[in-house]
């Protein structure tokens, strides 16, 4: 595609970026037929192909409108399109220079303002995410049925196995799972334990910097992803782990990314590369035959394949083998590449559009009346169980029940 950007970001990496990413680009449409709000609303703006003439026009100068940003808003950043994509296009990456131009010339309204920044600053800090959990826990049982399908119930956070083994591999508690689901680390920890791999937790590591990035605070997201590179390089440097573990795919594919988010920061930007070299999916660390060798045949799941899994990491199939593999019957799920509507914190800000494709998602994924939905990313699993009577657990707490 023809550019011609403007002056304030033409000689800038992200506009040498931007323009790469744009030129690639044939305006072949084939990504259409994959994107979830394009589907939802019918409107080629809301397509991969709209979005990205939008921020081409944007970053041409073109003026930009609080509807250019509606557009963007509704962006999942699934990356659906990326897979489609015969051209190669990193969607994606150009959606996030291209939000920021548009953020820094529009301005919000108060109350958008308010919730952004709000969960800006909760979400990420686990001790008050998990006080405010606690507390709608505690009212769960007078508020009303819709609002109370939205808070998870109060797990408890069962026991890790003591590190005994030389194969040590670092894993992510990250932000808000912990206080959601603590089971699922736990699950992972003690199936690593069964193949000789000990899962460490390293004080003071935190968010990935996902939330606040994908919230268009994209400075502090990046403050977020320093403050964990910061917390893990000690055991990094000195050798002691040979692998981050990531047992939420969103996570996952923003440390990967952190060799490109951080590449323009002289001070991490070497760290940040060593980071995400060593950054694996829970699912790759497992050998395909799984933990332990096949039992008796388990019940039927149905898998949810996480965007930021297939699309932002292009893993697919291994979740699939490995609970095959372990002994349950995994049933067809049409449309898998297909967004269920959490995608961070879009299933809040977007209410509509995130509970419809719930709802398509859901439909899906019962159609094969399984006994359980599985997922691998944390977001996916509280977005999808406030929508379900099925249980709605992550992969690795199945894998760790067949292993009992
Ligand atoms: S992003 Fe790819 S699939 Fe979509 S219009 Fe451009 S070239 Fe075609
Ligand atoms: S990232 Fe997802 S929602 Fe956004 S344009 Fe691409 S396919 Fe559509």
């Amino acid at each position: 595609m023809q550019t011609e950007l403007a002056e304030f970001i033409r000689h800038t990496p992200e506009g040498r970026e931007a323009e790469a990413i744009l030129r690639k680009c044939v305006h072949c449409g084939f990504c259409t037929a994959t994107c979830p709000t394009y589907q939802v609303l019918g409107d080629d703006l809301d397509s991969p192909r709209g979005r990205i003439y939008l921020i081409k026009r944007a970053l041409e100068g073109a003026e930009v409108t609080g509807k250019t940003r509606l557009h963007l808003d509704r962006c999942l950043t699934c990356r659906a399109c990326e897979t489609t994509c015969p051209s190669g296009v990193r969607y994606g990456r150009l959606a996030d220079i291209g939000r920021a131009v548009v953020e820094a010339r529009t301005r919000r309204t108060p109350w958008d303002r308010a919730k952004r920044a709000v969960l800006a600053w909760a979400l990420p800090r686990p001790r008050v995410f998990g006080a405010a959990l606690t507390i709608a826990q505690a009212l769960r049982p007078v508020l009303p049925a819709a609002l109370q399908r939205r808070v998870p119930k109060s797990e408890e956070a069962p026991a890790w196995p003591a590190p005994r083994h030389e194969r040590r591999m670092l894993v992510l508690a990250g932000c808000v799972q912990p206080g959601i689901a603590p089971g699922i680390n736990a699950a992972a920890a003690r199936v690593l334990d069964h193949i000789g791999i000990s899962l460490i937790e390293a004080p003071g590591a935190a968010c990935c910097g996902a939330l606040r990035f994908h919230l268009n605070y994209q400075e502090r997201g990046r403050d977020d992803m320093r403050a964990l590179i910061d917390a893990w390089w000690p055991m990094v440097a000195d050798g002691s782990v040979e692998a981050i573990v990531m047992t939420a795919s969103g996570c996952g594919a923003t440390v990967k990314d952190y060799v490109h988010l951080l590449a323009e920061d002289p001070a991490y930007r070497d760290k940040a590369a060593r980071i995400s070299a060593l950054t694996r999916d829970l699912a790759e660390v497992i050998p395909p035959d799984g933990p332990r060798p096949r039992r008796a045949a388990l019940g039927r799941v149905a898998f949810q394949s996480p965007c930021t899994l297939q699309h932002g990491q292009q893993i697919r199939g291994k979740v699939e083998a490995l609970l095959a593999a372990s002994g349950y019957e995994l049933t067809t799920v049409h449309d898998a590449h297909l967004c269920c509507g959490s995608a961070g914190t879009y299933s809040l800000l977007q209410p509509a559009i995130a509970s419809e494709l719930r709802g398509r998602k859901l439909a899906a994924l019962q159609a094969g009346m399984p006994a359980c939905i599985a997922t691998a990313n944390i977001g996916c699993l509280s977005h999808l169980r406030a929508g379900t009577d099925v249980p709605v657990r992550h992969w690795i707490e199945l894998l760790d029940a067949a292993a009992a």
